[in-house]
């Protein structure tokens, strides 16, 4: 089958859940048995979010090939079977990056550059790059931001220009919103219509608009939009705030989403999606009765996408051991030697966010100090894990002042420290250790036996490590080595195996934690914080 296009744009505000629709979409034609993929463009001017601050832009998604990407790329891979890549994530940035490229190459002739043809051609042949290869059927391209912006400009008209090209093979989902007035007591379309007039104006007719809402909207509302739209009654579609996004598929195909897709697109509509992965799963979410309470331990508490893909892989795993997940935020720089068992005995288990920089920093450690004394299942990732070192360094081996020479230069004790192919680099955008590597674990050791595997394969995303001079003085006194990288020797695991579950990973394995392949190391996890918890009580 040829590839087909489908653009998602969104109106009226951001943050209606763009990224969720295309995953929907994607999900219920991965389960038609399509190959799909899904690339994100945004229109700010970085590079790649990876210097962005979470403040800014939520937590930084990795791809396996290095690549620091937009979180959504996260609501991708769960949704579906798809590996992202750098191809999936494109912003501004980079397209003129490439054409300034390009220009000082000489490859425009002489040509005075513009953003009419030649930024607009840059982007088309990245909206294509990934259909080109041949290996998909349908591609959906993400436009990020809101249709009017002076920034998305340039991505609606090459979009305009590829829905004339491509003819049947290309197709526009537009999501709007539609707010309810509370003291009037009504739904408004005009938001909508405003905002599909701005499409129309930019060249393009939406072919389906996805409408989110807090409420139902009534049959003859939606028709009266479909008319004023341009668009086939069947074709307006409403996205009702749910529960969870993981219900998000299921009522887009009650709503035949993916049928009309096709049918637009002239695919042949045979049978129905096989989502019966998917449904066993949101039956488990919905139905768990007992809850399973976990702490969160970081910095940046009070913002909900900063730990996205943590979340939602300790929720499928809660989900995979019926359980309801009960997740508690502790604002690490709030913890103190005299608050710290009032705030955390409350926990079946704890996880020890990644992170960067000073700042609630010494929480972790006073959080770690008690999770290991009072043998609390307790996961460490990535920064989480170097603080577990440096907790045990300080209060079992006695080296006082242990550190991370990312904390402190003139550590006595640098038992985390810069890792040698970083201390030539200078520049701070995609040069951190990225992507997907290899880990041996050791036979027998508690993650290996929570992976059923001795190799396996996460992502990363740091400069420092654990610093391999000290590593006989962990081992001797109970902090074992029990994952490394074959090729270098780095140590990308340690655990305390006379602990109940005490594992910290350098490496992030909340990205690779899907519905449908939730990540071994988190449901052993919860396995093991709901015995705890069980335990507790009955005492
Ligand atoms: N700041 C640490 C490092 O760069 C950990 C990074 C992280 O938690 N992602 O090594």
């Amino acid at each position: 089958m040829e590839t087909k296009y489908i653009f998602v744009t969104g109106g009226v505000v951001s943050s209606l859940g763009k990224g969720i629709i295309s995953s929907s979409l994607a999900c219920l034609l991965e389960a038609r048995g399509f190959r799909v993929t899904i690339q994100k463009f945004d229109p700010y001017i970085n590079i790649d979010p990876g210097t962005l601050n979470p403040y800014e832009h939520g937590e930084c998604y990795v791809t396996v090939d290095g690549h620091e990407a937009d979180l959504d790329l996260g609501h991708y891979e769960r949704f579906t079977n798809m590996r992202t890549t750098r191809a999936n994530n494109i912003t501004t940035g980079r397209i003129y990056q490439n054409v300034i490229d390009k220009e000082r190459h000489g490859d425009y002739l002489g040509k005075t550059v513009q953003i009419i043809p030649h930024i607009t051609d840059e982007i088309k042949r990245n909206v294509k790059l990934l259909g080109n290869t041949g290996n998909f059927d349908f591609v959906i391209t993400e436009i990020g931001g809101t249709v009017g912006d002076i920034e998305s400009l340039p991505f609606i008209e090459a979009m305009r220009q590829l829905q004339w090209e491509l003819g049947d093979s290309a197709l526009c989902i537009h999501l709007t919103y539609v707010p309810y007035i509370r003291a009037a007591k009504e739904l408004k379309t005009k938001p909508t219509q405003h905002s599909v007039k701005q499409l129309q104006e930019a060249g393009i007719r939406p072919d389906i608009l996805v409408l989110r809402t807090e409420r139902d909207i009534p049959a003859d509302m939606r028709r009266k939009i479909a008319q004023f739209c341009n668009v086939s009654a069947d074709a307006v579609i409403q996205s009702v705030d749910l529960p969870t996004i993981y219900q998000v598929p299921l009522k887009m195909h009650e709503q035949h989403l993916d049928e009309i897709v096709m049918r637009k697109m002239g695919v042949p509509v045979e049978g129905e999606p096989d989502m019966a992965a998917w449904m066993h799963f949101v039956h488990k979410l919905e139905n768990a009765e007992r809850t399973v309470t976990i702490g969160l331990v970081g910095k940046y508490v009070e913002l909900q996408d900063a730990y996205k893909s943590i979340n939602e892989a300790l929720l499928q795993a809660a989900a995979y051991n019926d359980r309801k997940l009960n997740l508690v935020y502790v604002h690490s720089e709030k913890l103190t030697e005299e608050n710290v068992g009032e705030k955390l005995a409350g926990m079946d288990g704890v996880i020890i966010a990644p992170g960067f920089g000073q700042r609630g920093i010494e929480g972790k450690f006073v959080a770690l100090k008690w999770l290991r004394e009072h043998d609390v299942p307790t996961f460490g990732i990535c920064l989480g894990m170097q603080c577990m070192v440096i907790e045990f360094a300080r209060n079992v081996l006695g080296l006082a002042d242990a550190n991370s020479t990312e904390m402190d230069l003139h550590t006595p004790h640098n038992v985390i420290d810069l890792m040698d192919e970083q201390k030539s680099v200078t520049d701070k955008g995609g040069t951190m250790r990225l992507g997907a590597y290899d880990c041996r674990l050791a036979p027998g050791s508690r993650v290996a036996r929570a992976y059923g595997r001795d190799l396996v394969s996460e992502r990363h995303r740091h400069r420092f490590e654990f610093n391999s001079d000290y590593r006989a003085r962990f081992e001797e006194a109970g902090m074992k080595c029990t994952g490394e990288n074959p090729a270098t020797g780095l140590v990308e695991v340690v655990e305390l195996p006379d602990h109940r579950w005490y594992i910290g990973t350098q490496y992030h394995p909340e990205y690779s934690s899907t519905v449908l392949s939730p990540n071994p190391l988190f449901l052993d996890f919860i396995k093991s914080a709901i015995v705890y918890g069980e335990e507790k009580m009955n005492k």
